[in-house]
């Protein structure tokens, strides 16, 4: 079978510092996968790598089959949301959607499609022309989410995109993340610190610590059968 992701033989350093060592990771097609850890433990650098954002020092990333450890981050079919929301200020919102597309070429009829379909998903369509200053965390966050939504990408990459958000917008967009991916069916892979996300997301939960896969697994599998005591605190330690 054809994964979704592959990671073979990852590793990452920063000068003489190891942050990833010798990283695998499988992922099926429409898998949602958490990479749960503490801070600093190498979860954003892992999602870094498989955007393409960082050069790997050594191992291979494939996506969809095809090895692109050294293409461009906009030729790997990924969409990335980040923790902060990374959209352009003094764009619109529905300027904000479509200018990755426009830039691409894309045409205008399909643009406009894309930019509709993206913005009913994620009920924004009242806001498509507000700019991002008028608009609160959780709805900047779903803007951030349907830039991603409207390149149609195969794997998106979310790196803790709930973390600036208060407990109710929290929980809230966390039904709305598994929902969409109920309805895209696609490969999502999320970095987060908190158990809860990760428990209530996930297909399979990866467990880091100091750069390295300690346990991957069902949640059920993971909270009921912790391979060792560090994913046993982990999981087990209020958030
Ligand atoms: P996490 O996302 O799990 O909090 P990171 O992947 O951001 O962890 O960081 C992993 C380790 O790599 C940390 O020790 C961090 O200090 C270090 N690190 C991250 N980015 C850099 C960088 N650009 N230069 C040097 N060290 C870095
Ligand atoms: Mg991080």
């Amino acid at each position: 079978m054809q994964h979704s992701v592959s990671i073979r033989d990852l590793s990452l350093n920063f000068g003489n510092v190891k942050v990833l060592e010798h990283l695998n990771l499988d992922i099926a097609q429409g898998e949602f996968i958490v990479l749960l850890g503490p801070s600093g433990c190498g979860k954003s650098t892992l999602l870094n790598c498989i955007a393409g954002l960082l050069d790997v020092s050594g191992g291979q990333i494939f996506i969809s089959g095809k090895n692109v450890t050294w293409e461009e981050p906009k030729d790997r079919g990924i969409g990335m949301v980040f923790q902060s929301y990374a959209l352009y200020p003094q764009m619109t919102v529905e300027r904000n959607l479509s200018f990755g597309l426009r830039v691409a070429g894309m045409p205008k009829a399909e643009i406009e499609q894309r930019v509709k379909r993206a913005a009913e998903i994620l009920q924004i369509e009242p806001l498509l022309q507000r700019k991002p200053a008028n608009l609160s965390g959780g709805q900047r966050q779903r803007v951030a989410i349907g830039r991603a939504l409207v390149r149609d990408v195969d794997v998106f990459l979310f790196d803790e995109p709930l973390s600036n958000l208060d407990a109710k917008l929290r929980s809230d967009l966390r039904v709305e993340i598994k929902r969409l991916h109920q309805r895209l069916k696609n490969t999502m892979i999320y970095v987060t610190h908190d158990q809860i996300e990760a428990l209530t997301l996930a297909d399979r939960i990866a467990i880091m610590k100091n750069g390295v896969i300690q346990q991957l697994a069902d949640p059920h599998t993971i909270y009921n059968k912790p391979v060792n005591l560090y994913v046993a605190g982990f999981i087990g330690s209020p958030s």
